[in-house]
């Protein structure tokens, strides 16, 4: 079995090595998905073929910027590292196959990943997004991309019924829109958008569009975005696909050719690329997503199910939970392997938890008591990783967006972020009912 993993991602390699040899920058890169095989199979073995000459199991890091050629033009599988990386290559591959995906692209942080899409994109192009983004993402949209390129993005609420969310785009889509961008869930207030409704209604209104999901807070564990129509699904890998807090990183995912080309030459182009190390690491982590992303899923319910029961607490938002407004969604939009098997109840949807402290919402100071108290959480922005973190967005990830639009989003000094690691479960509760006892809520 692991022979014929190893036979379908070695003919994609070929594929890479042609398009790379015949100078258009290997835009049939990245092989093909391997759909025959489980999700864990794939994340452990596509990618990570024995090496032919040494036999190593794991593939060693190529280090080297450059490679010998065969006579002038006798380019092998590679030329220069910046182009194409082995140690890239392979996460590459992994990645596409367990989104379902023909084209893997990985760049040097999320963040380059956005920056070369919208360096796709020609002046006058639109494009709409969604209005609780990711902040570097609203950063770039609004300070770079409407700057320096002339590229203007317009914000949109983007949930909620069918009959709001097609008016919404109806009036906020143009001849000249040529992304639309959304995340599910957004941060910090775990909000679902419908990423088939969106994918329906783009394709009819705007054919020209692509639609891009950043699905960072699920990864491709719980949700897999170009199942459900969206053109191009980006990660944070950063985040959960690493799972270690050791490695920034990013990548886009598509199944258009056009689009794989398009990105794999800006890819080149713009050399935001990540290196051969860090590419190792993280498909080192990718192999145990599987495994990791249960377990953050099975605590994170736990956890927001304590919560809900808690006097200090005055809200849990969690999506698997049957009090979230979008929980419907969330079973039909979760991957059918993280499913639930029952019809109704709370299930395992993702890692992050956010919930609202009994206090004032005006006053800070309840949710920095009660974050100073923790010992297993520790204080800290990002998320996805092996350890709890546990963040006030606030006056952290979110202090630089304005109070006005921070209480039209519900991000108050009482509401509290966790990215709930893979600790003892009952070491984590027992943590946060210390850091609730005794609280002055007033
Ligand atoms: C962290 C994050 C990013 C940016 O990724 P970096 O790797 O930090 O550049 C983009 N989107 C989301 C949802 C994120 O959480």
């Amino acid at each position: 079995m692991v022979q014929d993993i190893v036979a379908e991602a070695s003919n994609g390699h070929a594929a890479a090595a042609n398009g790379h040899a015949n100078g258009n920058g290997h835009a049939n890169g990245n092989g093909k998905a391997a759909p025959a095989y489980g999700f864990s199979t794939r994340a452990i073995h596509v990618g990570s073929e024995p090496d032919e000459g040494t036999q190593a199991v794991i593939p060693a890091i190529s280090l080297s910027t450059t490679y010998k050629q065969d006579g002038v033009g006798g380019i092998k599988a590679y030329e220069y590292s910046r182009s194409a990386n082995p140690n890239r290559d392979g996460f590459e591959r992994a990645l596409a196959s367990l989104e379902g995906g023909k084209h893997g692209l990985a760049f040097a942080s999320g963040s380059a990943t956005t920056a070369t899409i919208l360096a796709s994109l020609a002046p006058g192009s639109h494009v709409l997004s969604v209005n609780d983004v990711y902040g570097g993402t609203y950063r770039y949209f609004t300070k770079v991309a409407s700057t320096m390129q002339n590229v203007v993005t317009d914000f949109a609420e983007l949930g909620g019924e069918r009959e709001e969310v097609e008016a919404t785009l109806k009036s906020k889509l143009t001849a000249q829109t040529k992304l639309v961008w959304l995340e599910t869930p957004t941060n910090p207030t775990l909000r679902l958008i419908d990423i088939r409704l969106v994918a329906e209604v783009v394709k009819a209104v705007a054919p020209q569009a692509a639609l891009v999901v950043d699905s960072t807070f699920l990864s491709p564990w719980y949700q897999n975005p170009l199942a459900l129509g969206a053109d191009i699904v980006v990660h944070s890998i950063t985040k959960y696909i690493n799972g270690h807090s050791d490695v920034v990183m990013g990548a886009a995912v598509t199944n258009d050719e056009a689009w794989a080309q398009k990105l794999r030459f800006l890819q080149n182009s713009i050399g935001a690329v990540p290196s051969a190390f860090d590419s190792w690491l993280a498909l080192r982590g990718l192999k145990t997503l599987p495994l990791r992303l249960r377990a953050h899923g099975e605590s994170a319910l736990a956890v927001a199910e304590h919560l809900a029961q808690h006097p200090a607490v005055a809200e849990v938002i969690y999506p698997g939970l049957p009090s979230h407004p979008s929980h419907a969604l969330a079973r039909t939009q979760v991957a059918p392997r993280a499913a639930p098997k029952a019809d109704s109840g709370a299930f395992a949807y993702g890692g992050m938890v956010s919930f609202r402290l009994r206090s004032n919402p005006k006053d800070e100071r309840p949710a920095k008591a009660f974050l100073k108290k923790l010992r297993v959480f520790t204080l800290a922005e990002s998320l996805g990783g092996v350890e709890s973190l546990i963040e006030l967005p606030s006056l952290m990830t979110h202090a630089s967006v304005s109070d006005e639009d921070r209480e039209k989003l519900g991000v108050e000094h009482n509401l509290v972020r966790v990215s709930v690691g893979l600790e003892d479960i009952e070491d984590l509760i027992a943590d946060l009912d210390h850091g609730l006892e005794g609280l002055q809520l007033a």
